[in-house]
């Protein structure tokens, strides 16, 4: 049974029932990027740095 995929953040694919879904938009991301601490998909984290970006 395969129940790999890609996670969203570092392109790694990784087993879905080990990785979480992203808290923007509920995408894959992996374990490893998780207890990195990172919760968002690469667009969601670039959404996120561009509105929290001063002048943006
Ligand atoms: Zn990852
Ligand atoms: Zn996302």
């Amino acid at each position: 049974m395969n129940d790999a995929m890609q996670c969203r953040s570092c392109g790694r694919e990784e087993r879905a029932s080990e990785g979480y879904p992203c808290t923007g938009c509920g995408t894959f991301v992996c374990q490893v990027c998780n207890i990195r601490g990172i919760v968002l998909c690469s667009a969601c984290q670039a959404k996120a740095e561009s509105t929290s970006a001063p002048g943006a």
